[in-house]
């Protein structure tokens, strides 16, 4: 079932320049160029002119020598056309040194590039903050798109700062806040699963449904990234940004299109509704263990980190989304470092039969739908009779390939920026429900009224902790 997406069919964009703030950094080497690469190798991204800036003394040559080695590391297997076309993004792109807090220096490279401009600031989110407090509406010229990265803002009152102060600069639909799990064949993979099938859609509520989880353990650990997660954690990483959103797609009603207003109103919805009690979650830390062929120390003894912070590598909430069509139901968030089994995806399990006719014998467990994300799977788990003795009943799974992305997820994101489609960006009030939701718990974890347990690295979590719920294959 398994087929290419053909989102890329397009070559003109709204968009003339893309303006990388950061351009040095990690997220725009090894994650927006590529991904920008793979785009342009399938056809997107038009006749864009592409600007990096940042204060390292960098020339021009050496700024397209990065964009090169990024677009060769995300263009890939791309077709012999393909590079002819990289090289004349690359040649046509330019660097400028600047510091985006000193005054007027932003605004005036902005007014100096051919509009319509993306902005994408891939920067210290304090960079970003001071660099957006410091424009004015004047400065920005019209049509500029400003896309933020994660996280955005650190609480529910400073990420309504720093809403207030993006659309003073431009409308709403202008501002990606950007979650790259977001990616649109994930979001329209579940959409259409949920509401294309008429067997699903009525069983999609609390009558019928027992459980929902969205796992994302990985295997990675800090991957030379001390600085920023040991101040975030796996709950501000992990669950305040990517996994409520993948919640609310699970969770939202039908909305009547797949226009941007329709489903980010659906999703806003399900957060609004959603609480968290601290006293149900759980934290714990991973200590050295062995991931795979991969020794791993333990996570305190990592360069940079401060274990007094007592920062959590695994974090679990249980999430109430107080309406009708949930209540009663838990909806599990679980994210975690270093663990042993990788597991991405989303479990839903379903309530038992009211009655199973008595004479059956075998397996007493609940159908179950699993949906994996990266690579994309859906797979039901239900009984049947089984061989041998036709009385007994047997688990098989039902399992179906979900269609990929033709493109990296960085360049969906790039592709909805370009285009001028704010559909997988998300909006500035779930952005501050996101921080809504976890505060209590984040308040909680701080005053140490949750314990921090620990795990080996390799493990799949503290020994106490039920984690019998493989998602297979991943
Ligand atoms: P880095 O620290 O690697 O890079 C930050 C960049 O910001 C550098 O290129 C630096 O350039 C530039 N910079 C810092 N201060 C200024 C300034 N005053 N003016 C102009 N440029 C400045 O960070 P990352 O690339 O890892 O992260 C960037 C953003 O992306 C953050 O918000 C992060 O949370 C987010 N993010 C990162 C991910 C990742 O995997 N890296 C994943 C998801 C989100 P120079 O040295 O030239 O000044």
């Amino acid at each position: 079932m398994t087929a290419s997406n053909s989102s890329v069919e397009h070559t003109e964009t709204e968009i003339n320049t893309l303006l990388i703030l950061g351009a040095s950094g990690d997220l725009a080497g090894r994650l927006l160029l590529p991904g920008l690469g793979r785009l342009i190798s399938r056809g997107g991204a038009g006749s864009l002119k592409l600007v990096g800036a940042g204060t390292s003394d960098w020339s021009r040559h050496q700024w397209q020598d990065r964009v090169r080695k990024s677009f060769a590391q995300g263009a890939g297997d791309a077709d012999d056309d393909a590079w002819p076309r990289l090289e004349g993004y690359i040649a046509d792109s330019e660097y400028h040194q600047l510091d985006v807090t000193a005054d007027g220096a932003l605004a005036s490279l902005l007014n100096s590039l051919e509009p319509p401009v993306a902005v994408y600031f891939a920067l210290p989110p304090s960079v970003s903050e001071e660099a957006c407090g410091r424009l004015g509406p004047s400065d920005v010229p019209a049509g500029t798109r400003l896309v933020m990265e994660k996280p955005f803002g650190s609480s529910a009152e400073s990420a309504a700062q720093l809403n207030a102060d993006l659309v003073r600069l431009v409308p709403e639909d202008h501002i990606h806040r950007v979650d790259h799990f977001l990616g649109k064949v994930t979001v329209l993979n579940i959409l259409g699963l949920r509401f294309a099938n008429r067997l699903l859609e009525p069983l999609w509520n609390n009558n019928h449904v027992e459980q929902v989880e969205v796992f994302f353990d990985e295997e990675l650990t800090l991957e030379g990234r001390a600085g920023y997660y040991d101040t975030a954690g796996a709950l501000r990483d992990m669950i305040q940004s990517h996994l409520l959103e993948i919640m609310a797609l699970l969770a939202l009603d039908a909305p009547a299109t797949l226009d941007e207003r329709d489903l980010r109103d659906r999703i806003s919805a399900v957060l609004r509704a959603s609480t968290i009690d601290p006293a149900a979650t759980r934290r714990a830390r991973y200590t050295a263990g062995t991931v795979g062929d991969r020794k791993v120390p333990d996570y305190a003894d990592e360069d940079g980190i401060d274990p007094g912070r007592g920062t959590e590598t695994l974090a679990e909430v249980e999430v109430s989304i107080n309406n009708w069509r949930w209540a009663g139901v838990p909806f599990v968030l679980r994210s975690g470092k270093a663990i042993g089994q990788p597991r991405k995806g989303a479990v839903i399990t379903f309530k038992p039969v009211p009655h199973l006719p008595t004479g059956f014998t075998g397996p007493d467990e609940p159908t179950r739908l699993v949906i994996g994300f990266g690579p994309g799977v859906v797979q039901l788990e239900i009984d049947v009779n089984g061989p041998g003795d036709i009385f007994e009943l047997n688990r098989v799974d039902l399992k179906a390939e979900l269609n990929e992305a033709e493109v990296l997820p960085y360049g969906e994101v790039l592709e909805g920026v370009l285009n001028g489609d704010p559909l997988l960006s998300v909006r500035g009030d779930t952005a501050e429900e996101c921080w809504r939701i976890v505060e209590p718990t984040l308040a909680a974890w701080q005053a140490g009224e949750v314990p921090l347990a620990e795990y080996p690295a390799g493990s799949l979590g503290p020994d106490n902790w039920d984690t019998s719920r493989p998602i297979r294959p991943l």
